[in-house]
């Protein structure tokens, strides 16, 4: 999933994503939440119908931003207290007012709201952060089921852009068999710092409470690479299979491939966006850093084995160029390129799999 934080993938639009493939993007509740404001996002029919975004939406419970954002935040029982990092006002977010705000934006798929544990972090607190999550994750799922009619989209046609686009948008799943969400949907997220058995029963707990969908969260928070791999590994295993099971913030091309493989359907990072921002270009070659002296004639495209349009149409000096001359289509062109490139990593993945009967793709289904 491209990061659209505030109601957008940083420099491109809507139509581009559209024609590269993303069938799913992610909004972020606390930027949201704080600018333009939920209810005034629900005013205009919702983020789809806001940003004009006819595929399928997916916010998060904007707990990891307070604790990356906010400053002085107050962590409680019921909930969280933060200052904005826009203009340092005070604000709460508890799981129901999380959910709430994920209603009126209206995300296919919302999170329920959790305390990314940060790491490193010991035993105790580790366990005091889990005993929170699984705490606000019943409190989220009763909220949700309470109020999800009130998603602005549960009229399909209020969520029409123009005669030509109605119905309800639906979230395209990377495994056979998965059910369709059909209307807005909870997914749970799976805490435990790096603790194996944390992680399990976190997850045990979390099933039993039936969730729509299960993501693994507090990785790529700092971790080696080895320790993220362990935490996947244990923890996927116990999730349903006929439900989405995402891992949050992760990561580089080779390792959301290997998650891929190993079962994972959903992954989310700003990775390719920011990277491509500061001229780090992803390739079938390695990673390219446009901004390097020795691309300033080279005519080749920025990765010969892909045919993005980006690819397609200019060259490394050219890229280069926009880059030291700080113009806006720097941003824009790395962006679709590396975005292009991940998108291209999961459909060569999600065809693997269709092809179900080839060597590679008995390789896929590790069935964990
Ligand atoms: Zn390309």
């Amino acid at each position: 999933m491209p990061v659209g934080t505030q109601g957008t993938v940083k420099a491109v639009a809507q139509d581009v994503l559209e024609s590269l493939g993303a069938e799913i993007i992610l909004g972020n509740t606390y930027h949201l939440y704080l600018r333009p404001g939920h209810e005034a996002i629900r005013r205009m029919g919702g983020l789809h119908r806001f940003m004009s975004w006819p595929r399928a939406l997916l916010t998060d419970s904007g707990g990891f931003q307070v604790f990356s954002l906010s400053s002085l935040r107050k962590v409680t029982d019921d909930g969280v207290r933060f200052r904005s990092h826009l203009d340092g006002s005070l604000h709460s977010f508890t799981p129901e007012h999380s959910v709430d705000v994920q209603i009126a934006l209206g995300a296919d798929a919302c999170m329920a709201f959790d305390e990314c544990t940060e790491y490193p972090a010991d035993r105790a607190r580790a366990q005091e952060s889990l005993r929170l999550t699984m705490a606000w994750a019943r409190r989220s799922l009763d909220h949700f089921r309470a109020h999800r009619h009130e998603v602005p989209w549960h009229d399909p046609q209020a969520f029409a852009l123009n005669p030509a686009q109605s119905g309800v948008p639906q979230v395209s799943l990377l495994r056979p068999g998965i059910v369709p969400l059909s209307t807005q949907s909870l997914f749970a997220i799976v805490q435990g710092g790096m603790y194996r058995d944390l992680r399990r029963a976190c997850a045990e707990r979390l099933v039993e409470m039936d969730f729509d969908g299960y993501a693994i969260g507090g990785l790529s928070v700092g971790e080696p690479r080895e320790l993220t791999l362990e935490m996947i590994a244990e923890v996927l295993p116990l999730l349903p299979k006929n439900k989405p099971r995402y891992v949050m913030g992760v990561g580089y091309p080779d390792e959301i491939e290997q998650y891929a493989r190993m079962g994972v359907d959903m992954m989310d990072c700003v990775l390719p966006t920011r990277a491509a921002r500061h001229g780090l270009l992803f390739t079938s070659e390695g990673r390219l850093n446009i901004k390097n002296k020795r691309y300033s004639e080279d005519q080749n495209p920025p990765d010969p084995a892909c045919d993005c349009p980006v690819c397609r149409r200019y060259s490394r000096a050219y890229l280069r160029h926009l880059m030291q001359a700080g113009e806006a289509l720097s941003g824009t062109l790395n962006t679709i390129h590396n975005l292009a490139y991940y998108l291209g990593i999961m459909q060569r993945v999600r065809a693997a799999l269709e092809a179900g009967s080839s060597a590679d793709a008995g390789r896929l289904i590790l069935d964990t």
